[in-house]
């Protein structure tokens, strides 16, 4: 919980520092008042509409209960976000699902650079420690260093990684890591995938054979796509979770390195526009550094 409060610091200081500024340079609740919050929640991406809306319903409120104050209104701020999280998608998990017998398969599906081989390795490590049997797949056979950068993190996080010959089928690779994952009866894998933008019709393709392929050899599988974001593009994420989401069925998103940014409110943004739960955030770059998504505890972090 400290971590979380360390990791969001920087949203808080920007984004937070806004808010009690606006608190205080505000006597009364105006019509300025409103124009300075919707501006300050479009800053934090939020998002333009949900923006407009909460300072709507605001507007609102403040007018039916008759407040003066604007420090009255900055609780009813941080309670609408958390019940706009809840509410867009109040009859979703935010855990990640696991298979009730044999290997629980997660593909990790995203652009490079968001941070899929560093969640991998943290999550990895995390399933070792509660003792769990963790096996991870190098699908990124185009990159040798991605493999690499794998391996590196499977034996920090004491997993041993399923790879291919470089520009190899990455197919194949992943089919010979659940063969593994059955036949030596491993809890987890792990799919690392690529992440190259320039091909996207290609990419996504490889996608699908990928989730084929684990489907065929165990039916429920993959139990999690999970679509990892790098929040610090802040609206470009959201544009990459809707290509993402139309071609490989998300179910659940990381966001990374909430740690360096100020538009931590693009969790709200993607939940509102594709009800998809964010499962994991990372907050840094070390192995620790992954947490389970707590709505609750991740807007009283950005807002307090
Ligand atoms: P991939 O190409 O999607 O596999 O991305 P990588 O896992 O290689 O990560 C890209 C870069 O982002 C690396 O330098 C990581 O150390 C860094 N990174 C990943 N997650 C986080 C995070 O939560 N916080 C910070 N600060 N950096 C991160």
């Amino acid at each position: 919980e400290q971590k979380y409060d360390q990791g969001l610091a920087k949203s808080r200081k920007t984004f937070g520092e806004r808010l009690n500024a606006l608190f205080a340079n505000f006597r009364s609740v105006d019509e300025d008042f409103f124009d300075d919050l919707e501006e300050t929640l479009i800053g934090a991406d939020v998002g333009f509409d949900m923006a407009v809306e909460i300072t709507d319903e605001l507007r609102e409120e403040v007018k039916l209960q008759n407040v003066k104050e604007p420090t009255e209104v900055a609780q009813t701020i941080v309670q609408k976000l958390v019940d706009r999280y809840e509410q867009d998608g109040s009859n979703e998990q935010n855990a990640i699902r696991f298979a009730s017998e044999g290997p629980t398969v997660i593909l990790f599906v995203g652009v490079n650079g968001a941070g899929k081989t560093t969640t991998i390795g943290k999550l990895a490590h995390q399933y070792r420690q509660a003792g769990h049997k963790v096996l991870l797949a190098a699908a990124d056979t185009f990159r040798a260093a991605a493999t690499e950068q794998l391996q590196v993190w499977g034996e920090r996080a004491d997993a041993p990684v399923v790879a291919g010959k470089p520009q190899g089928d990455p197919a194949a690779v992943v089919y010979d890591a659940v063969e593994r994952a059955k036949a030596e009866n491993y809890d987890i894998l792990l799919v690392d995938t690529a992440g190259r933008l320039q091909n996207k019709v290609n990419l996504m393709n490889e996608l699908d054979k990928i989730k084929r392929v684990i489907t065929r050899s165990i039916p429920h599988a993959p139990q999690e796509v999970l679509l990892v974001l790098d929040s610090t593009t802040g609206q470009n994420a959201l544009i990459q979770a809707k290509e993402f989401n139309d071609t490989t069925q998300v179910t659940g998103i990381v966001l990374t390195k909430l740690d360096g940014t100020a538009k931590g409110g693009i969790v709200l943004a993607i939940r509102h526009e594709l009800h998809i739960p964010v499962k994991l955030v990372g907050l840094g770059e070390q192995i620790d550094d992954l947490q389970d998504f707590k709505p609750n505890e991740f807007v009283y972090g950005l807002f307090k």
